[in-house]
């Protein structure tokens, strides 16, 4: 499906705006009609996208046109402001327990970039703090999922603690978080198992092993590309885990970033980091006035 994009959406009606000395409401009823089409098309979930054109209204009717700014810029810099506020205003640094290990959990749906993502994390906790993590493989339902994340560790020179797939991941945990204890190890992230849909089984087994790990930190992680889907599973997962954050992967492609805005309204839980691709580097923190940028286009 070939949409415009909301830039391009914008552009076509900022056109009629060329000359104008004020915005009358009347203008601002049309923008907002662009605007809400184009988010909706993007992915955002309706209740997200009324909020968004409220506050718009409010603050985009009325406008002067000063010397300096064309009615459009000034139009699009009130945008811009918005989506970045909702977005989250400023980037949110990963939480940090006083005393270690410091405990990260993961959550999400099977192949949104869990496993991806705990390489990419202890990684980049090596690099950038020197840190010792240990991860945790706590995914018995796929043998192969196990084999991910030790691939995933060799490459990083991160180990890997597993018990196959015959014992209960909660004891998995349990028996991994006294290891991290024993061998001092200042992180422990935790790899659970994702299913291709949300069910209860899976939600019961993450909350057990939330109850048993106390993490100062349960990213949910999501893919991009799904949308308004990533949108529904951050609201189910938030409900039932209180979530501590939220990972968005597979930005490198081709999407407008609607779920992010819909993630963060939806859920009020801070956007962390942000997947670029599939290397172990791909990893960036997400800031919430580049991801506006990337919206408006
Ligand atoms: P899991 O089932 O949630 O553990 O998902 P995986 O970590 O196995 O990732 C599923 C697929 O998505 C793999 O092919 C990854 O290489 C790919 N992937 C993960 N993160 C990203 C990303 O940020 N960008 C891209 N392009 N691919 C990603």
């Amino acid at each position: 499906m070939a949409f415009e994009n909301l830039t391009q959406r914008l552009q076509g009606v900022f056109k009629n705006f060329r000359g104008k000395k004020k915005i009358t409401e009347n203008d601002v009823l049309e923008i907002t009609k662009e605007i809400r089409v184009a988010l909706l098309e993007a992915d955002v979930a309706l209740p997200v996208v009324k909020k968004f054109i409220r506050n718009i209204r409010a603050r985009a009717i009325g406008v002067e046109v000063s010397e300096a700014l064309q009615p459009a810029q000034q139009v699009i810099k009130i945008v811009d402001e918005e989506l970045t506020a909702i977005l989250g205003g400023g980037e949110v640094a990963l939480g940090k327990s006083p005393k270690i290990p410091t405990i990260i959990m993961m959550a999400g749906l099977q192949g949104a970039g869990k496993t991806t993502f705990a390489g990419k994390l202890a990684k980049r906790l090596k690099d950038t703090e020197n840190a010792r993590p240990l991860m945790i493989a706590a995914d018995v339902y796929r043998p192969a999922a196990i084999e991910q994340l030790k691939t995933v560790g060799k490459q990083v020179d991160v180990p890997v603690y597993d018990e196959g797939t015959d014992v209960n991941p909660v004891e998995i945990v349990r028996h991994g978080l006294a290891l991290a204890s024993e061998k001092r190890h200042d992180y422990v992230l935790i790899d659970t198992a994702g299913r291709l849909e949300i069910d209860e089984k899976l939600m019961d087994e993450l909350i057990q092993i939330k109850a048993v790990a106390e993490p100062t930190e349960i990213l949910l992680v999501v893919d991009a590309m799904t949308g308004q889907v990533a949108a529904d599973v951050a609201k189910k997962f938030n409900e039932t885990l209180d979530i501590s954050g939220v990972i968005i992967t597979k930005l490198d492609g081709d999407t407008r970033g609607g779920a992010a805005l819909s993630i963060r309204e939806i859920t009020g839980k801070p956007i962390k980091f942000v997947g670029t691709g599939e290397k172990l580097t791909d990893l960036e923190v997400f800031y919430p006035d580049r991801m506006s940028s990337r919206i408006l286009g």
